[in-house]
């Protein structure tokens, strides 16, 4: 019989942390602190492959399961001397999920298993504690009513309330043991009343649904969307975790909480957490009590408790303990205890998600202190977070009114509209909105509201709330536990410092000091984009050597060269603070329609002969020369790839009747004559009209006005001694002709200038691999070309068929249903458009195997584009200036990986 459930106790483990695909994060770390020795209470975990099967049964458990969960509660009675709904000893589970990558609580869990009408009076008598026994029933009566048969925690809440007010509790915790027994026979009805049902009075029966509802909760709306934000595959359940049941909330001797062995918000080598006294470990994650410090270290003002003087015996083995689970794991832990009666035992540990600024200061500090190498460095930080560093903070100089202060829950600045339901946060963010959500807390049903939001707020809650640690997974910035703020989601106002705002106002939350203020806070750039671009001194900035320390090490390692895609000086200079080691697309469209210079354009595009072109061209091309010599300056001894005229001519068109006035004035051409040409110009289909080369390949003089303004500026500045290293890019290319015949061009107009200036200079012709013809006629095509650039997002559209601008309508869908994994215009298709890559690669180095090749479409700052492009062996990535880091470690992780 397949093996299903794996043991842990103090008779042995069969698990282990490398289990983790068949245990889930959870089951895989029990069993291995059960293994080092670190005090976790007896239990075993059910496979990720039992919930797979379930699933693929149609809902039904796996044949022979239920026999080995029966061994499994046979082992844990007997190592605790306890029964599965006894009256005398009774033993009570937890039974938890845990898939192979956390999705914090995104799944179900059921507490207190086992109890009934009889061992609630065992647990009573055992603990003296009846109130401690109702209560507990109470809480499972309600969660088991909830998981498993969905009935609204309202119901019970409202119940809960009542009881309160008869009884005239201020409280939960009023409540005497009376009133709680009371309010569990109430609890039971509605239970009926909801599920058509009596409550399940026998253990075994909670136990089997229990089991079968969290392996249903992995397709929950909320997980399954989870999921797809966080590209996990559907298909790997989850795991069952049973427990037995410690509890935290045995009175003042009792304690949950939540710890992480560094500080993830910051990454400072800190321990850090937060406890609740007498409190069950939900009662912490909910967010429903704001918890106290566990260290005095910790404390962020004097009338917080700590766990340190509360509970000392167990506070310093906690500290052993995380000591020893750092060590163990070589990274930082985020974990679960529970202090039942002053003993402490550990509940969960897993690698804790972490901002992108603590990923990168615990990566280096660890390397620092010998836990790691440099390159497991490297492989801990996520690429694409380093956005979070590089945009966010508020200008330090702008004006700001105090709102309201909170707890620094994760870093960052945003400003946007208030929201208080997740679905008008989506709503408004789709029509373009910035959206703040702002709750009181934040469950697991909020979370696409999080996503669609740029910041979190809550009121209740601390650093390890669901709000907090869901917004350090998507690096959005996040205050919780701002305890002033009052929300009065019927009247939809928010209350705070004596100023009322609406919803739909407009608010800024600074997640990484804590501080709320009204209206919109202008952002200035992050500290350590200020340091890169001078605007701050590297040791007044608290992270940046860490940064630089890391991208140190990345730039060592990585095989790829990194560009950037730039069409401005100030573009071109930034990205080069930021790494660049040249241009890879400078796009000379946008070039044409900057101040005076669109009248010229007009001007040429209106002529009607090649004379009348050439003399509208003469008037742009000093300007056009200037905009060259300008960025040449700026990436000096760099390459600087330019791109010939790519768009349709119609693109340049007046708008409006004033502009044709205005055109018809300056050329002396009737307006309605300049209405009738325009109206040639439009194209059915431009995207695949009359643009790329084929605009030179009609109009050679305009490819000849460009080449003369690249070469002058070119041959002008190394007249001054500015090493420059143009190369001439033909866009769109789809026959070996059309290259030819703009290479003849090129070349001409290069050696008339070398010759008229009598300056020689080196330069290249190569084109973009953009049209799938391209890719497959590639060794023809490298008879001529000197280095190709694949232009993805012109070589997607056209693979696929689908247009860029107007895929937006059905390609989310598309996604969504598991056509394409990714939106291929993010990250690229390796199948079909990588196929195409692959083969442009291999035919055009065979032709000319010093062909420089690159990427310079918007996959060339994506991450898992990148790794694809360090694998077909690229030369370089070029990308646009602020993705210039995030490609430089992404290059760095490709080389990793591939060494691997
Ligand atoms: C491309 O097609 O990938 C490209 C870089 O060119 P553009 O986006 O300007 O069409
Ligand atoms: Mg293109």
């Amino acid at each position: 019989m397949k093996k299903y459930v794996y043991c842990f106790d103090s008779q042995g483990t069969e698990g282990n942390a490398k289990m983790r695909n068949l245990l889930g994060g959870k089951g895989a770390n029990l069993a291995e602190m059960n293994r080092i020795g670190i005090p976790v209470p007896p239990g075993f975990t059910i496979s990720t492959a039992a919930c797979v099967e379930y699933f693929k049964l149609n809902n039904k458990l796996p044949y022979g399961l239920m026999n080995q969960v029966q061994e499994g509660i046979l082992r844990i009675e007997k190592n605790m001397a306890r029964k599965l709904g006894d009256y005398k000893n009774p033993l009570l589970v937890s039974v938890r999920s845990g898939a192979r990558i956390s999705m914090p609580g995104m799944m179900d869990t059921v507490l207190n298993l086992g109890l009934n009408d009889k061992s609630v009076i065992g647990l009573a008598k055992e603990t003296e504690n009846p109130r401690f026994a109702y209560d507990s029933y109470r809480r499972f009566i309600q969660m088991f009513g909830n998981v498993v048969f969905g009935i609204n925690g309202v119901h019970f809440e409202k119940a809960l309330d009542k009881k309160k007010e008869e009884a005239g509790a201020a409280y939960d915790t009023d409540l005497t043991a009376e009133d709680l027994k009371n309010l569990v026979e109430r609890f039971k009805q509605i239970f009926k009343e909801q599920s058509n049902k009596a409550f399940p009075q026998d253990a075994w029966e909670q136990l089997t649904d229990a089991i079968m509802a969290v392996f249903r909760s992995w397709n929950t709306k909320r997980a399954a969307d989870y999921r797809s934000v966080n590209k996990i595959s559907d298909d790997w359940g989850t795991a069952v975790n049973i427990v037995t049941m410690v509890f935290g909330n045995m009175g003042d001797d009792s304690a949950t909480g939540v710890a992480f062995t560094r500080d993830p918000a910051t990454g400072e080598k800190r321990f850090f957490g937060e406890f609740l006294k007498n409190a069950q470990g939900e009662d912490v994650v909910a967010g429903i009590r704001t918890p106290q410090p566990i260290s005095k270290a910790g404390r962020s003002s004097e009338d917080q408790i700590t766990l340190e003087e509360e509970l000392p015996e167990a506070y310093k083995d906690l500290e052993a303990i995380y000591k020893k689970l750092e060590k163990h794991y070589r990274d930082m832990q985020d974990m679960e205890f529970t202090i039942q009666k002053g003993k402490l035992w550990m509940l969960q540990t897993r690698t804790g998600k972490r901002t992108a600024m603590a990923a990168i200061r615990i990566a280096v500090d660890m390397v620092e202190e010998d836990l790691i190498t440099r390159e497991e460095a490297i492989m801990r930080v996520e690429p694409d977070k380093l956005d979070q560093l590089l945009h966010e903070r508020f200008d330090p100089k702008a004006k700001k009114r105090l709102f309201g202060v909170g707890i620094n829950a994760s870093p960052g600045a945003a400003s946007g509209v208030i929201a208080l339901d997740p679905d008008k946060a989506v709503t408004w963010a789709k029509e373009g909105k910035s959206v703040i959500l702002v709750r009181t807390e934040t469950s697991p049903d909020d979370f696409h509201g999080m996503v669609a939001a740029k910041g979190i707020l809550t009121s209740r809650g601390g650093s390890t709330s669901h709000a907090a640690v869901v917004a350090r997974g998507i690096g959005k910035p996040c205050i919780a536990g701002a305890e002033k703020i009052e929300i009065d989601y019927s009247n939809h106002l928010v209350v705070s410092n004596g100023i009322t705002l609406k919803e739909g106002d407009e608010i800024s939350i600074d997640g990484s000091v804590g501080e709320i203020y009204v209206g919109s806070v202008l952002t200035g750039s992050s500290e350590i984009t200020a340091v890169i671009l001078g605007q701050m001194k590297p040791e007044e900035a608290s992270m940046y050597s860490y940064y630089d320390k890391l991208m140190t090490w990345a730039d060592d390692v990585r095989r790829l060269g990194i560009r950037t895609n730039s069409d401005t000086p100030h573009d071109s200079w930034t990205a080069r603070k930021f790494g660049a080691e040249g241009i890879g697309l400078c796009r000379t469209e946008h070039m044409f329609f900057e101040g005076d210079r669109i009248l010229a354009v007009r001007e040429m595009i209106f002529a009607s002969d090649s004379e009348g072109r050439k003399k509208a061209l003469d008037k742009i091309r000093p300007m056009q020369q200037k905009d060259f010599e300008d960025i040449f300056k700026e990436m000096e001894g760099l390459p600087v790839t330019i791109r010939l005229l790519d768009p349709p001519l119609h693109e340049f068109l007046p708008h409006t009747n004033e502009e044709y006035e205005e055109l018809s004035k300056r050329i002396g051409i009737p307006v309605e004559e300049l209405m009738r040409r325009g109206q040639q110009l439009k194209e059915v289909n431009p995207m695949l009209g009359h643009r790329g080369c084929r605009l030179g390949v009609v109009h050679p003089e305009i490819t000849e006005m460009q080449s003369r303004a690249i070469f002058t500026a070119a041959a002008n500045l190394i007249k001054k001694g500015v090493k420059v290293i143009p190369e001439v890019m033909v866009p769109l290319v789809g026959l070996k002709a059309e290259l030819d015949d703009q290479e003849q061009i090129i070349r001409r107009v290069a050696e008339e200038i070398q010759r008229e200036t009598n300056i020689p200079f080196e330069y290249k012709v190569g084109t973009m691999i953009e049209v799938p013809r391209a890719a497959l006629m590639a060794d023809k095509i490298a008879e001529t070309a000197e280095f190709f650039s694949f232009g993805t997002n012109d070589l997607t559209q056209m693979t696929f068929g689908m247009s860029r601008d107007d895929a937006g309508k059905f390609l989310p869908l598309y996604v969504e249903r598991g056509f394409c994994r990714v939106d291929p215009f993010q990250s690229i298709d390796r199948d079909g458009v990588g196929q195409l890559m692959g083969i442009g690669v291999e035919k055009g180095r065979k032709t000319r195997p010093e062909l420089k090749i690159g990427i310079c479409g918007e996959h060339g700052g994506n991450p898992q584009s990148i790794e694809f492009c360090d694998e077909l062996n690229l030369d370089y990535v070029s990308c646009s200036p602020y993705r210039v880091p995030i490609a430089r470690l992404a290059a760095a992780q490709a080389k990793l990986k591939h060494q691997k």
